[in-house]
């Protein structure tokens, strides 16, 4: 299977090229600015980089050109940021937004044609347990996955006649470079909370977007699976 994974340098993306690659898929990956770290994965696993900007309609226009038709798409490239809502600038709320939520309809709208004129196709968004369940201080980035889990489920019911199946993964916390910023002491609350009480890693993630991605997920669609330890139950 062709898989385009967006934002795969790095955390829950790495995980999901490293573990695709290694299953035998033909898997290409896109990166932001860390060119180094993205050729390094790349070389590694046997896998393309292309640099993109998923919030741009030209750069995702142009990864299309280059990369034609997708089996499946991954669409992981993600921000986040803790902010008192009083602090949210209308650039911080865009920026969220624009990368989380835009981004995805940019990728979505550019490979689905293709997905459709050959009536298959696989689409699996990472969202966050936070886009169901509310985060303090973290209003816009849960707004945005929000969105992001609506438009999957709309897409799912679009596109399911064209053969089409959409899903999301709703991780929980993951050990990535985006939650680099909190400390100990609220990562041992949330390790507490968590009924499998510990943190999860990219390859957890890797794995759920592997099976929604397999034959046994054939006839799954507009599904939000959680893969957060039992957090958010
Ligand atoms: P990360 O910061 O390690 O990786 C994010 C990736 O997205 C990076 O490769 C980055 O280059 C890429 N990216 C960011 N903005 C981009 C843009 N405009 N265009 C293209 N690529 C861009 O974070 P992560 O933890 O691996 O997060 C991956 C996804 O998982 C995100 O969507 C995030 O919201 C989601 N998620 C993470 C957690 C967690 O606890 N780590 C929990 C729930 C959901």
């Amino acid at each position: 299977m062709k898989i385009l994974i967006t934002g795969g340098s790095r955390g829950i993306g790495e995980g999901a090229v490293r573990r695709l690659a290694n299953a035998g898929h033909d898997v290409a990956f896109t990166y932001l600015r860390s060119e180094e770290k993205a050729k390094s994965v790349a070389k590694a696993t046997n896998t393309r980089c292309y640099r993109c900007d998923t919030a741009s309609e030209d750069d995702v226009r142009k990864l299309h050109a280059e990369l034609g038709a997708a089996d499946a798409v991954v669409l992981n490239a993600g921000i986040g940021s803790f902010d008192q809502i009083q602090d949210v600038t209308l650039g911080k709320w865009r920026r969220i937004l624009d990368t989380n939520l835009t981004g995805a309809f940019l990728t979505v709208r550019e490979f689905v044609p293709d997905m459709i004129r050959l009536k298959r196709g696989r689409i699996v968004a990472v969202s966050s347990m936070w886009a169901s369940h509310g985060s303090s201080c973290e209003s816009h980035y849960s707004a945005s996955k929000g969105g992001l889990e609506a438009f999957v489920k709309s897409l799912a019911k679009e596109l399911g006649p064209s053969g089409i199946t959409v899903n999301a993964v709703a991780p929980g916390f993951i050990d990535t470079d985006m939650n680099a910023a909190l400390g100990a002491d609220a990562v041992g609350e949330i390790v507490f909370e968590t009924p499998l009480q510990r943190a999860g890693t990219p390859d957890d993630v890797a794995a759920a977007i592997e099976f929604l991605l397999s034959d046994g997920a054939s006839f799954i669609t507009g599904a939000i699976l959680p893969v957060d330890g039992g957090y958010a139950l």
